[in-house]
């Protein structure tokens, strides 16, 4: 059933839903508050992984279906997304490997060939996609299958028209459906001048504080910080030294990179991500808080919602 749809938000949620509906015949339009390229999606580093959401049933199935995709994308080179392999770094004697069913292939690693105080890893292949370059591709993607983009801040729901209405704002999203407010789990991360790299890995359980490399084309993404709670967009540069200290003690190559860029994001988090359609007259279809996770989960999550706008 093709009906007129209005998606808020633009960031990779709100843009792969509309880009979702638009391919099933929906008349799309996507409200979005602040420019593509400075939402919290433009900020992501962002690799494959099913960091900081649940329920993991739901995330699994979620990303699953997102790496399918963003494994497809890789023969666009202008879509930013490339497959790379690296090693997810653990520190416990009983590491949970509950997001291991949504990669195709692994191999565990003893922790004697890993860094000191490191107990196991598992290394495998995932997508890794440059923000800078996917927003961008996928904004045209909309606008190729008909979708309008335009700024503009929503205050309430009876502001928009249209018979079916997506809130996909992120960690604003709250605020439109009545829900309980979404927390921000800030992360900051610094982008370095790539020296080669070609692998990833990821350490969260740095008793340093939590650490990532992910090399994109140009540059490596270092990262990262995980503050619940603090709403601080501003760049910290204490922060950004220690990052680079933790990121240069496990990949030495990067000590000589410059630094290129730098950026500050709050993860939209909640117990859960809400993906259902409200009760009531009008057809409304919540998709948000994906916490660290969106890229992780866009294109699972914007099928279902697909799926549940072609519900009559
Ligand atoms: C440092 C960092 C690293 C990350 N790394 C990864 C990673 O490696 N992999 C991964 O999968 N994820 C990663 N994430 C998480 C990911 O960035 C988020 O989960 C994702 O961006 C959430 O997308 P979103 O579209 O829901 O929200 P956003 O990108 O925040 O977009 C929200 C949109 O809603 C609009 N909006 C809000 N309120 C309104 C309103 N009232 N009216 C109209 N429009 C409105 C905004 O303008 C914006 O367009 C990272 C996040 C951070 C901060």
């Amino acid at each position: 059933m093709s009906t007129e749809a209005t998606v808020i938000g633009g960031g990779v949620i709100g843009l792969t839903c509309a880009l979702e509906l638009a391919r099933s015949g929906h008349d799309v339009t996507v409200l979005t508050a602040d420019p593509i390229a400075d939402t919290t999606s433009a900020v992501a580093a962002a690799i494959w992984f099913p960091y900081e959401a649940a329920p993991a049933d739901a995330v699994l199935r979620w990303s699953a279906e997102s790496a399918t995709v963003f494994a497809v994308l890789t023969s666009d080179p202008s879509a930013g997304v490339t497959l790379r392999t690296g090693t997810v770094l653990e520190r416990s004697a009983a590491p949970d490997r509950w997001w291991i069913p949504a990669v195709t292939g692994h191999r565990v690693i003893p922790g004697e060939e890993l860094p000191s105080g490191v107990t196991s890893g598992v290394r495998c292949e995932v997508p890794v996609i440059d923000m800078g370059r996917y927003l961008p591709w996928l904004a045209r993607r909309c606008e190729a299958a008909g979708v309008r983009v335009i700024r503009r801040r929503v205050d309430d729901l009876t502001q928009v028209t249209g018979e079916l209405i997506v809130v996909a704002a992120g960690l604003r999203s709250a605020a439109l459906t009545g829900d309980a407010p979404l927390i921000p789990l800030r992360g900051q991360v610094v982008r370095v001048a790539n020296p080669g790299l070609t692998d990833w890995l990821i350490d969260d359980d740095n008793p340093d504080g939590m650490t990532y490399v992910v090399p994109r084309f140009e540059d490596v993404v270092c990262g990262g910080t995980a503050e619940l709670g603090s709403v601080d967009t501003a760049v910290d540069l204490d922060t950004e030294r220690a990052i680079l200290e933790r990121c240069y003690a496990l990949v030495p190559e990067l000590r000589d990179a410059p630094v290129l860029s730098r950026g500050v994001g709050l993860r939209p988090t909640r117990p859960s991500v809400r993906l259902e359609a409200l009760p009531g007259a009008r057809r409304i279809i919540c998709c948000y808080g994906h916490g660290g996770a969106g890229v992780t989960l866009s294109w699972g999550c914007a099928r279902e919602v697909a799926a549940l706008a072609g519900e009559a």
